[in-house]
């Protein structure tokens, strides 16, 4: 069986000024032995890539973006390509967030450009895909998460897609304290991990990381991280005190 390196990261969202973003970077940091069995990433905000970038060095944190555009360069006010968040330092890039999708139009065919520009830059695309509590409760989960899937991961090849983390995001477990059950979790995880195990086969599918959102805390970090399946969490709120962060980093002890 591969071995999955797990990984803690946290998404930021639209939260901290520069200097609250540093210090929270500072603060973390100082609470990492370096022997952490878990890979850890922050992605804070945009504004504060360079100056967290700078903080985290060569430390153990890995610094990731919460969106990009598909194009390297151009005229498109307001948005960031995967090369300039490359020279700002990160590593990875949060792609298809449910609150993009619900709030900024962000479509599959976008996600789907946006993993392909991510990947030609070289970083690696955490891809969100989650159900709604409308979609779970009509039945729909696995349908709608198989469709996100299909047009999100169009045209990749195996190669491609051989770096990229997956990150199930019940829309509904998102920012509320109702996680999903390890339960719940475990049965979409298996799912997700068998269509990419159709479409890109058995080894790239046992090597992808799928990472649970929604809820995460350090009091539910260990049951979810026990399960076959998740090999890690994408955590919201409880990512931006570093204190609470690290706790859910070192969730076996
Ligand atoms: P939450 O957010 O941990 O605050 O629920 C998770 C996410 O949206 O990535």
């Amino acid at each position: 069986m591969t071995t999955r390196r797990p990984m803690i990261a946290g998404n930021w969202k639209m939260h901290k000024t520069c200097p609250e973003a540093e210090d929270t970077a500072r603060a973390l940091v100082g609470q990492l032995t370096g022997k952490e069995e878990a890979e850890v990433m922050i992605a804070p905000p945009a504004t504060a890539l360079v100056p967290v970038s700078r903080i985290i060095g060569d430390t153990p944190v890995q610094l990731g973006a919460q969106n990009l555009f598909w194009e390297n360069q151009g005229a498109y006010t307001g948005e960031v390509s995967a090369p300039m968040l490359v020279s700002a330092g990160c590593r990875y890039v949060i792609i298809g967030h449910s609150e993009r999708r619900q709030y900024f139009g962000e479509t599959d065919e976008g996600v789907n450009k946006k993993i392909k520009a991510a990947v030609a830059a070289g970083l690696v695309p955490v891809i969100c895909i989650g159900e709604s509590e409308t979609e779970r409760d009509g039945g729909k989960t696995f349908s709608v998460l198989d469709k996100q899937m299909e047009k999100g991961l169009e045209g990749l090849s195996e190669d491609q897609f051989s770096q990229a983390v997956m990150a199930y995001e019940p829309v509904w477990a998102i920012g509320t304290g109702r996680s999903a059950t390890p339960e719940q979790a475990q049965e979409v995880h298996a799912h997700v991990r068998q269509f990419l195990e159709k479409r890109f086969g058995a080894q790239t599918a046992g090597a992808a990381r799928i990472l649970y959102g929604g809820s995460v805390k350090p009091a539910n970090t260990a049951e979810l991280m026990a399960l076959p399946d998740i090999d890690g969490a994408l955590v919201g709120g409880a990512s931006l005190k570093p204190d609470t962060f690290a706790e859910i980093i070192h969730y076996k002890r």
